[in-house]
């Protein structure tokens, strides 16, 4: 049934299929080679080498760092990075975030053009269709990472929360997004956004290589690696 869902998806979308096995990888969706502190690493300038997920997570890491400390480089947003990209992508990681203003991916990882598929939903609430985006990095590009990217004070999770707690049903499609995050469910907001990263990413491992879960601080400008 999976194999012929990404086959279907292949055709859908024209490009080449990205063989499971070539994404596998060496033991990273235990999260160990995660957990180490890595090195500084430069900019990943040359977009057609390929990238692993460490190395992927290490530059968004250093990116996310230039911006806490108030120096961005704005790396790839030139005149001669939109003719390099204009006829071909080679992204190297897929950003699930929230539709939140003040967390748009590019800017705290400190990234450009052709660098991230983000896909964006309130509190990154996944349904089908999303989740078909999410998968079309990792399936049709060979996108080696996926980040879910929660946040700190986060008015969706917020909402859903006082919500749920009131026992109020909120007005047209919106209650489908408390649905989606009822089961993450806690009284306490910063709690139920820790809970509900940890969901998603539980949710997207079984369906894709090397997913992790990170929070962002609103108030150091800090990605930290929740799982
Ligand atoms: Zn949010």
């Amino acid at each position: 049934m999976r194999d012929e869902l990404i086959a279907r998806r292949s055709v859908l979308f024209g490009g080449a299929l990205v063989a499971g096995a070539t994404l596998a990888g060496a033991g990273f969706v235990g999260g160990v080679a995660f957990g180490r502190s890595v090195p500084a690493v430069p900019e990943l300038r040359e977009l057609r080498e390929p990238v692993s997920a460490e190395r992927a997570w290490a530059a968004l890491s250093a990116g996310n760092r230039r911006w806490m400390a108030g120096r961005a480089r704005h790396p790839h947003q030139d005149l001669s990075r939109r003719r390099y990209v204009a006829t071909s992508q080679h992204p190297y990681a897929v950003v699930l975030s929230c539709i939140d203003s003040r967390v748009p991916p590019e800017v705290v990882f400190d990234v450009g053009v052709g660098d991230l598929l983000v896909v964006r939903t309130a509190a990154h609430t996944l349904d089908p269709l999303v989740l078909g985006a999410v998968e079309y990095g990792p399936q049709e590009l060979g996108v080696p990472l996926v980040v879910v990217l929660g946040h700190q004070r986060c008015g969706a999770v917020t909402a859903a929360a006082h919500a749920i707690r009131d026992r109020v049903t909120l007005h047209g499609d919106l209650q489908r997004i408390v649905e989606a995050l009822r089961g993450a469910y806690t009284p306490d907001v910063e709690r139920m956004i820790a809970a509900h990263i940890h969901a998603t990413v539980t949710k997207l491992r079984p369906l894709l290589p090397h997913v992790l879960g990170a929070r962002y601080d609103l108030d150091s400008g800090r990605v930290s690696r929740l799982v």
